[in-house]
């Protein structure tokens, strides 16, 4: 089964941002494939355009600028993550966001802190196992 491998602390930095944001948090993560797993080394924060709680932007640069630093790592983007203001589904707008990307998408809920991870598959959001490395 497809599952994503993230690192413990990888997660609580993101957490510790998102504590402290008053608009949704999104980043890059960048790292790499094997077989089933999707592992990640690296998170690449970016600005959110919106400025919103309730949604994000990404500007294009910012896009440009995470595939260089994950090619310099030798790596690839291999999920998008952001914050929610509530419980770690994806809405409207993300699922729209997915079919774009056709990466896994990791929410986390800035309330409860729960972490989900989701895919596109045949139009519907389908969720990944998540595991978080040893802390
Ligand atoms: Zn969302």
């Amino acid at each position: 089964m497809k599952h994503v491998i993230i690192p413990y602390d990888l997660l609580m930095t993101f957490v510790s941002i998102m504590k402290q944001a008053e608009s949704e948090v999104v980043g890059f993560l960048i790292g790499s494939k094997a077989g089933d797993a999707i592992i990640v080394n690296e998170l690449i924060l970016c600005e959110n355009e919106d400025r919103s709680p309730y949604s994000f932007k990404v500007h294009p640069n910012a896009v440009l600028k995470a595939h260089e630093i994950a090619e310099s790592y030798g790596l690839d983007i291999i999920a998008i993550i952001h914050s929610h203001p509530g419980p770690p589904y994806p809405s409207v707008m993300d699922l729209g966001g997915m079919k774009l990307w056709g990466i896994p998408w990791i929410i986390v809920d800035r309330l409860s802190h729960e972490v989900r991870a989701w895919e596109l598959n045949g139009g519907k959001a389908v969720e990944l196992e998540l595991m978080s490395t040893p802390k």
